[in-house]
This record gives structure tokens, C-alpha cells and sequence, in this order.
């Protein structure tokens, strides 16, 4: 019977006595469908349906769980318990109503911890899932087994995060070959003071297509070093309804001293497609050296050449205040 130490417990009964124990092999990360906190995650077990998940993530990267990991939670169809006593971990998230927005940047470190934690508890071994029941990490649409009713649970978005920053970030974090400096950084229980970076633009913005466009949310700078982040920098940019499909976009952060010159880059992310709704993401995960700013550019290419329209933009993230 485990209890995650940095999850808030919130015991369901009488599912937490009454269901069979599990041995964990794999954890499953879902998306709810509904933007609830982890307390009307709670009551929604509790009162509205006999399912529930051992965890669940609010969109402030808040981590409720519902019942012990050597216990049967029910998420999962075929993979809640197999014969052979394994099972896996749920994490429901909070979402949009069409599950189609990516995870907050605290709820991608969230999952990150919560990841690391399933690794070293109950030894989930660090890799994708090859098969429906191979230990290992996974989604929920992944394996028709786990998802008999073809839910696009957790979404496009999601999945493509949990692919490309939150499954390699377990990874490397687990294994010690993390190249941010998270393990030194404190934590909210610490009683360190976290600031938050939150900052939105609904100003249109027409791109050239092919070319480098410097995007300001509130301004220009992300971030103005000496800045160490807790958990990555998150930009979403959401393009307008008429861009046409196959338009691909490319982010980059990169840094300048105080007065906007002498520019550094961060590499490259992307180029990528647009995902359901219009939207794309970008992650940075690497501190703000003293002297330095941090930006933010964007460069699409559309099909036709013909120029694209940028429709809203934020940027969230966590740092040590
Ligand atoms: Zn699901």
C-alpha cells in the first residue's frame, strides 16, 4: 500500500479495501475531459461513478491520490489487473472538455515527478510500453486492450509531450543524466517562494511564411537572468482557423543581454505540425544566466507560401522567486 509522499492522500472508500492488490508494472497517464481540481476529481470518484485512477493531476500541477499503488484502480480496462497479479497506475489530468489542450508546464512536472517516484517505488521499468501488457510507460489510447472504447484520451497534444519532453525528462531524471539542475531546486515544501511566469497576448499576428517572426507576450522577455527555473517554460501559440493543413512551425528560445543584442540561440524546436484547435507548443528547460534575457521566436511554413495568422500566445512557467 503506497502513498506518493509529494501527492496529497485522499482515500477512496470502500474501493481502497475492498478491490484486489496489484503489483505495478506500468503507469498509464490520462486526460479527464473536464478542468477540475484534484479535490473535484475526489468527489467525482466518490459520487459520480464506481471508476476512479490512484492519481490525479490539476491544471496547478497539484497531485491528489485516490487509492494505494498495490491496489486495483479501475482506468485502465484489461490493464487495471492481469492474471498474473501486474497492473497499472492511473493518472487522470485535468483538461479541456475535448481533451485536446496540452498539459500545463506544472502539470508536466508533475508527471515528471510522479514518473520518477513510479520508477524507483515499484521499479516500472524506463521505457514505452511495447505491448499492451509490457511494463513500462504509457497512454491511454495506446493499446486498444486499455482503451476498449477508442477514447482519443489523452490527446494528440499530450501524447505528443509525454513522447518528446515528459517520458525522455523521467528517463533522465531517473538516471541521474538530467541536464537541468532540478534535484537542487527547491520545491514549494521547501519553503522556498515560487514565482510564476504568465503571460498572454491575443494581438493577430501575421507570419511570413519562412521567416523568423520575435514574438512579446506582456514584452519581449521571458525571463531576465540570473533566473533558475523549476520545471520547463512553456509557450502555446494558437493559429487561426483558416491555416491551411500542413503548415509547419518552428520555436526557438534564445537569449540576449539587456539591451536585446549579442543573441545566443537554444536550438531549434521543431518544425512541427498544428495540432487539433490550432495550437502548438514549445518547452525550454534551461536556466537564465545573470545579464542575460530570455526570448522568444517563431518561424511557420505553409504549404502555399502565403503568409499565416497567429491568434493567441501565452507563456506559463515555474521559477525560484
Ligand atoms: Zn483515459
Amino acid at each position: 500500500m503506497a502513498w506518493c509522499p509529494f501527492a496529497t492522500k485522499m482515500e477512496l472508500q470502500p474501493e481502497s479495501d475492498a478491490q484486489p492488490a496489484i503489483r505495478p508494472t506500468q503507469l498509464i497517464v490520462h486526460s479527464l475531459a473536464a478542468p477540475w481540481t484534484i479535490e473535484r476529481i475526489y468527489a467525482f470518484w466518490r459520487d459520480g461513478t464506481n471508476l476512479e485512477s490512484h492519481f490525479g493531476v490539476g491544471y496547478d500541477g497539484r497531485i491528489g491520490q485516490y487509492i494505494g499503488t498495490q491496489t486495483r484502480a479501475d482506468a485502465n480496462a484489461a490493464a487495471n489487473l492481469r492474471a498474473d497479479g501486474s497492473g497499472a497506475l492511473s493518472v487522470e489530468t485535468a483538461s479541456n472538455v475535448e481533451a485536446s489542450d496540452p498539459w500545463t508546464a506544472a502539470q508536466v512536472e508533475s508527471l515528471i515527478r510522479l514518473g520518477v517516484w513510479a520508477h524507483q517505488q515499484h521499479g516500472i521499468p524506463l521505457r514505452l510500453c511495447r505491448s499492451a501488457s509490457d511494463p513500462g510507460f504509457g497512454w491511454h489510447r495506446q493499446f486498444d486492450a486499455w482503451n476498449p472504447n477508442a477514447h482519443s484520451c489523452p490527446g494528440d497534444a499530450r501524447i505528443r509531450q509525454f513522447r518528446d519532453v515528459i517520458f525522455p525528462e523521467i528517463v533522465a531524471r531517473a538516471t541521474g543524466k538530467t541536464t537541468t539542475t532540478e534535484p537542487q531546486h527547491p520545491q514549494e515544501n521547501d519553503g522556498m517562494t515560487l514565482g510564476k511566469l504568465n503571460e498572454a497576448n491575443p494581438l493577430d499576428v501575421t507570419l511570413k511564411s519562412g521567416e523568423w517572426t520575435r514574438l512579446a507576450f506582456e514584452d519581449a522577455v521571458l525571463h531576465s537572468g540570473p533566473r533558475r527555473l523549476v520545471g520547463p517554460t512553456y509557450v502555446q501559440l494558437t493559429f487561426a482557423a483558416d491555416t491551411p493543413p500542413g503548415t509547419l512551425v518552428t520555436g526557438r528560445f534564445y537569449a540576449t543581454d539587456t539591451s536585446g543584442k549579442d543573441e545566443s540561440g537554444y536550438g531549434d524546436v521543431g518544425p512541427l505540425p498544428l495540432q487539433a484547435g490550432g495550437a502548438v507548443q514549445f518547452l525550454h528547460n534551461v536556466d537564465v544566466p545573470a545579464e542575460r534575457h530570455l526570448r522568444f521566436m517563431v518561424r511557420a511554413v505553409s504549404p502555399d507560401g502565403a503568409p499565416v495568422t497567429l491568434t493567441h500566445r501565452f507563456v506559463t512557467g515555474d521559477y525560484v522567486a
